[in-house]
């Protein structure tokens, strides 16, 4: 698997530091509102990417944070008159029903930036001491980011540039009493009305970049295989990171650093701020999610991808071909009378599995999703010109396992609930028998209940195992 890495700016080929093993990160929304669907694009493309991972056998560790302190979730608190809690816990509940709703998987954690407040004061009391932060008069702590040799590897600027030409822009309000304008801030003291928290140095919160640091580490450990986002998080969010984490545990921060391009709106960035934005909310009014997953996907993800109602529709048609697909396999199964593959059909089978091959090869080259998607309808086609009525059950079936797994992985559900064929209740009934055989009564259980959900009743008689249908 070869992963484009922003801190070298090429395509690596993937080692994790554990065989077997993915610790992953990636940085989540900042809940004061519904999330948008440029929000949206980062946790459908890393959670294919995670799907995709497991799917190559690897256990993915999987942690993504839910910033709920922030200047804007204050703000609209005091827009609504309510507790800044009631916001952050509104919002982050709105957003796991969005994103049950595109079938992006729950984190392994979701750890929230308020409940790690010991570690960040714990963190940046580390920095002071080993000389990477200071704090002034009033309390507020700022990294030296000076000290910090290497500061500007991961968006590859060099720190002289940046006194030079963007310096100014990093100076934060209040900020008089730095020692130099590039450093950042680690602590801030509180104001009138805003949450605070108690620390050595003054009552108040701690500066965004710290959370994802702390997080990390608390749940994957100092050095991790991948940290990802949206590309407006290289500076200064990852870039001050990797400052702080590498200067208090001294190991890199994470070997691999993914960014997904921007969803645009007529070549725009989509953002809350513009103004140009869909919610994720607005979409699910109009279209099943699934439809905003399969949207997504169509581009790889670090090329930019233009938003657009006739692009939304052409994403519809697409996952209905597959689906059309799908539903014809099971329907000429139902009809055929032959069970196993004829030898023309084995030939034919050989053809199908090229396509996956050519799937899996696209997911390889740093998840190219928009070519594995073109693998699948290659494989629709060459399913849809090769079966009829007189097509083997096995063979059908083949071809409708290939098209939903690889559909699977990349969260996609293709496949109707279906009614199970009485071939397949004739096998799971013996494999039930098997099972008592062999005194796995747990399996056997399993298979009774399976069976029973479908709605699929069974009797044992003294002639064997009956079954009926439920009505
Ligand atoms: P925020 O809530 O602004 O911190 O953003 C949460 C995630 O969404 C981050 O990874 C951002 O980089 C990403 N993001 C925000 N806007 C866009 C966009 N228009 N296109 C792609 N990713 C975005
Ligand atoms: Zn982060």
């Amino acid at each position: 698997m070869k992963i484009f890495n922003t801190l070298t700016r090429t395509k690596e080929e993937f080692v994790p530091l554990e065989p077997g093993k993915i610790k992953m990160y990636v940085c989540g929304p900042t809940v004061y509102n519904l999330i948008h669907i440029g929000n949206a694009r980062p946790m459908i493309v890393f959670d294919t990417f995670r799907r995709y991972m497991a799917h190559r056998g690897y256990e993915v560790d999987f942690v993504s944070n839910f910033t709920d302190v922030d200047d804007k979730i204050i703000k609209k608190a005091n827009e609504e008159g309510v507790d800044s809690a009631e916001i952050s816990e509104r919002y982050i509940k709105e957003c796991k029903k969005d994103m049950e709703g595109m079938n992006v998987m729950p984190a392994t954690v979701h750890p929230k930036a308020t409940e790690e407040i010991d570690g960040m004061v714990d963190l940046i009391g580390d920095l002071i001491e080993k000389g990477y932060a200071y704090a002034t008069e009033d309390g507020t702590v700022y990294f030296r980011t000076r000290k910090d040799q290497e500061y500007g590897k991961l968006s590859h600027k060099n720190i002289d540039d940046l006194e030079a030409g963007h310096g100014r822009d990093l100076k934060v309000k209040g900020g008089e009493d730095k020692e130099d304008y590039l450093d950042f801030v680690l602590w801030k003291p509180k104001k009138e009305g805003e949450p605070f928290w108690h620390s050595p140095w003054c009552d108040g919160r701690p500066g965004w970049h710290t959370e994802c640091c702390v997080m990390a580490k608390k749940y994957l450990g100092a050095t991790i295989d991948i940290h990802a986002g949206g590309e407006d998080l290289i500076f200064p969010h990852h870039e001050n990171e990797i400052a702080q984490s590498e200067a208090a545990n001294g190991v890199p921060f994470a070997h691999y650093w993914m960014h997904n391009g921007f969803l645009n709106i007529d070549n725009v960035k989509m953002s809350k701020s513009l103004g140009n934005f869909f919610t994720v909310r607005d979409i699910s009014e109009k279209y099943d999610l699934q439809v905003l997953r399969f949207f997504m996907l169509t581009a790889q993800y670090r090329s930019p991808l233009n938003f657009s109602a006739d692009l939304m529709e052409a994403a519809k048609t697409s996952l209905e071909r597959i689906r059309t697909a799908v539903s014809n396999l099971d329907y000429l199964r139902k009809q055929t009378d032959k069970d196993n593959l004829t030898e023309e059909e084995k030939q034919l089978s050989k053809e199908a599995a090229g396509f996956v091959t050519k799937f899996d090869e696209a997911m390889d080259d740093d998840l190219n999703t928009a070519d594995a998607i073109s693998a699948i309808f290659e494989l629709v086609k060459f399913a849809n010109t090769n079966s009829n009525e007189s097509s083997s059950s096995e063979f059908l079936k083949e071809l409708k396992d290939e098209i939903v797994m690889l559909s699977d992985i990349l969260g996609l559900t293709v496949k109707q609930e279906e009614e199970l064929l009485d071939s397949d209740i004739e096998a799971l009934i013996e494999e039930r028998q098997a099972a008592r055989k062999a005194k796995n009564f747990a399996r056997a259980d399993e298979i009774r209940n399976e069976l029973a959900e479908k709605g699929i009743i069974l009797e044992d008689t003294r002639q064997g195992v009956k079954w009926k249908r439920a009505d």
